[in-house]
């Protein structure tokens, strides 16, 4: 059901009229037609129970008039209104046609200079075959969408994480008449907003730069008990971009064998990295072994060691900090939509 009618040429948008205009625009429906922007039908201004105004179709016209629920309205409203406060130009039902003259209409359109996205409220299920397919229509338009569904009370799947599809739930509050999304704990005002201003990103990015530290820990050790460290892996840090992760030495060895020198393994005691024989594992690998009487440190251990630590006292102390490149000198973790409130 449509937020948009048309007076005298005129776009009326429900979402910007205080109660008081609102009745005005009613009064007025009597001298001047107010039409639906679809069918070109007479449109009635009504209130959902909610509170949300809208408008309805008068008659039936050519058109087939989705019936939408009174959360759906609600949200495009809050939807339409952020965008207009941040600048944007702001349709909602906008419609559009693809090249191959497939019809489609949008819940919120937003348009900024050449950037162009939609909002779609999911409140109805939707399959993902078809949620997809939509999206697709709008990439291959060069216009950015985002989907925001209805959490369901018991939701056997996770969201979808794909930068493609970038897809939230949110959640009516009917003590606030407003929307949460759950996810990153904001408002739905807020969340919109975040959106518009770069707050949310496919993270962490690709190329980005980071300072990975090599984080060694002390043993005793065990064949000639005498004091060494091993490398247990590189903790990764951004503080531009809050990034921080924790790489285990076999996920990141040759990275920490560009890292060491002769010099650095001298003054902490640190043996050579290189393949030795595990009988544990019955063939040979990269590892640890013990500066003095070069004694193997399988990663079973190290891993073992490192999860105490990280769970005791999550700040490590590096013995040597580069700068590097994420998907480059260290593996790209999972990327996931993050949310920068
Ligand atoms: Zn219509
Ligand atoms: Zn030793």
């Amino acid at each position: 059901m449509p937020l948009r009618a048309i007076q005298e040429g005129k776009t009326i948008n429900a979402y910007n009229l205080n109660q008081k205009k609102w009745e005005e625009l009613k009064e007025s429906r009597k001298k001047s037609k107010l039409q639906m922007p679809c069918c070109k039908n007479s449109a009635i201004p009504k209130t959902s129970k909610l509170g949300t105004q809208f408008f309805a179709h008068g008659r039936r016209g050519e058109c087939t008039p989705t019936s939408e629920s009174k959360e759906h309205l609600l949200a495009k409203t809050i939807i339409a209104r952020i965008c207009q406060i941040e600048g944007w130009d702001v349709t909602t039902e906008y419609s559009g046609e693809t090249p191959n003259k497939e019809k489609w209409i949008a819940d919120v359109y937003a348009k900024k200079g050449k950037v162009q996205i939609v909002f779609e409220v999911q409140w109805s299920s939707q399959t993902i075959e078809i949620t997809r397919k939509r999206q697709e229509r709008y990439k291959a338009l060069g216009i950015r969408s985002a989907w925001l569904a209805k959490k369901k009370k018991r939701e056997y799947f996770n969201e979808i994480e794909e930068y493609q599809l970038p897809y939230f739930h949110i959640e009516y509050n009917e003590k606030e008449n407003n929307f949460n999304v759950p996810r990153y704990k904001v408002t739905l005002q807020a969340f919109i907003q975040g959106m518009l201003n770069k707050k949310l990103r496919w993270f962490p990015e690709k190329g980005m730069n980071v300072e990975s530290g090599l984080i060694t820990i002390d043993v005793n050790c065990w064949r000639c008990k005498r004091d060494i460290q091993v490398i247990v892996g590189i903790e990764v840090k951004s503080k531009v971009n809050k990034f921080k992760k924790f790489y285990y030495f076999d996920e990141v060895s040759d990275t920490i064998i560009s890292m060491i020198t002769p010099s650095l393994q001298q003054k902490h005691k640190i043996g050579i990295i290189k393949k030795r024989y595990s009988k544990t594992m019955q063939h040979q690998y990269l590892s640890n072994g013990c500066y003095y009487c070069d004694a193997i440190y399988g990663n079973f251990f190290l891993k073992e060691e490192i999860l105490e630590l990280l769970v005791v006292d999550s700040i490590l102390y590096p013995i040597k900090i580069e700068v590097h490149k994420l998907g480059k000198e260290i593996p790209l973790p999972n990327q996931v939509w993050h949310f920068e409130k």
